[in-house]
């Protein structure tokens, strides 16, 4: 009754001995300073008219969190508390959200645009001209669609290990340049103006350079997206005492700390981000490419500031080059 815990289970001792509490048990301690700032007295308190449930954030972790008052003929006993780990799940609910989201506009608003053109196309009274500027737009809103799908399966092949690499030498700094010329001309449309900073030479590291360089223009794309007109996005590779690295810095609006975990899975876009277009699948692209790689994927970001997005490779062991070419899983 008076919040002091008689009872716990050894989940429920893993779970408040993980942050480093070194208490030797939780019995004795009291519920209200093993979880500050929940509110927990009045949760209590409301449970007395029947059970309660809610979710709560504890150590970085989402719970159910369900109160069940305990009482005998002599009136109330204490309380019994449960918390369910529930992570993924919220995880996974807030991935049924982006869902909807991209349903709503991504798909909808392409195939919208198609219907409307297949009628007017089925008019006898339309130009020759007109059929064509049709043509045009049938063409351009399908290839919106067939995109997403591709970028869509290909994260989901990754994911699943069903599209495994083909690893070879791959020069980091050729790669970078050749994304580079591809993305000028619309960056330099947008407003942006691309640098480049490499050394004369880098080590080779083994990739799959088709994945790589879509990985890389995917960082590519979102600098240029995101940063405002006006301003430089660099993309910068480096030697590493073992590793070779290449970077896409912009000087755009930056991540927001509690965004940064969040950014790179399926779907998720950012509060921010709403206003400009995009699916939230680019990032996951990135991530599932790096983790084939064995790579790092690193985000550093003053918020309002600008980010880098750096993917970090191993260089290969001498096993590896004397291998030269192989298949990773
Ligand atoms: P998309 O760009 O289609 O939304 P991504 O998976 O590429 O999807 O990115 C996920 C989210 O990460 C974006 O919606 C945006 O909020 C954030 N983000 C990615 N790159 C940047 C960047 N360079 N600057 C600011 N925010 C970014």
């Amino acid at each position: 009754v008076y919040g002091v815990v008689r009872l716990a289970n050894s989940a429920a001792q893993e779970l408040f001995a993980a942050e480093g509490t070194d208490l030797p048990g939780l019995v004795g301690q009291s519920i209200y300073s093993l979880m500050p700032g929940q509110n927990l007295r009045q949760f209590l308190v409301d449970s007395v008219d029947g059970a309660r449930s809610d979710t709560m954030k504890l150590h970085g972790l989402t719970f159910l969190l369900a109160v069940a008052p305990l009482a005998d003929e002599s009136g109330l006993r204490g309380f019994v508390l449960t918390l369910t780990d529930i992570t993924e799940l919220a995880r996974i609910d807030r991935m049924k959200s982006d869902v909807m989201h991209i349903l709503s506009h991504d798909l909808k608003s392409p195939l919208g645009t198609i219907r409307g053109f297949a009628e007017l196309l089925g008019d006898s009274e339309v130009s020759r001209e007109e059929r064509l500027e049709y043509v045009e737009h049938l063409t351009a809103e399908s290839d919106k669609l067939l995109k997403l799908i591709e970028v869509f399966l290909d994260v989901s092949r990754l994911e699943s290990g069903r599209r495994r690499g083909q690893f070879l030498p791959v020069d980091l700094g050729a790669v970078a340049e050749e994304v580079l010329e591809l993305g000028r001309i619309t960056a330099n449309q947008a407003g942006k103006t691309l640098a480049l900073e490499r050394p004369p030479a880098v080590s080779t590291v083994l990739a799959d350079v088709n994945l790589v360089s879509r990985a890389l223009a995917n960082l590519l794309d979102n600098a240029v997206k995101y940063a405002p007109p006006g301003t430089d996005v660099t993309i910068a590779v480096k030697e590493l005492e073992g590793a070779v690295e290449v970077s896409v810095s912009d000087e755009g609006p930056g991540i927001e700390p509690q965004e940064r975990e969040h950014i790179f899975e399926k779907f998720y876009r950012a509060k921010s981000a709403r206003d400009v277009g995009g699916t939230g699948l680019g990032l996951s692209f990135v991530a599932q490419v790096a983790r084939l790689h064995r790579a790092e994927v690193l985000v550093a970001s003053t918020p309002g500031r600008g980010a880098t997005f750096t993917l970090r490779f191993n260089k290969p062991s001498l096993e590896e080059e004397a291998i030269g070419e192989q298949t990773v899983e």
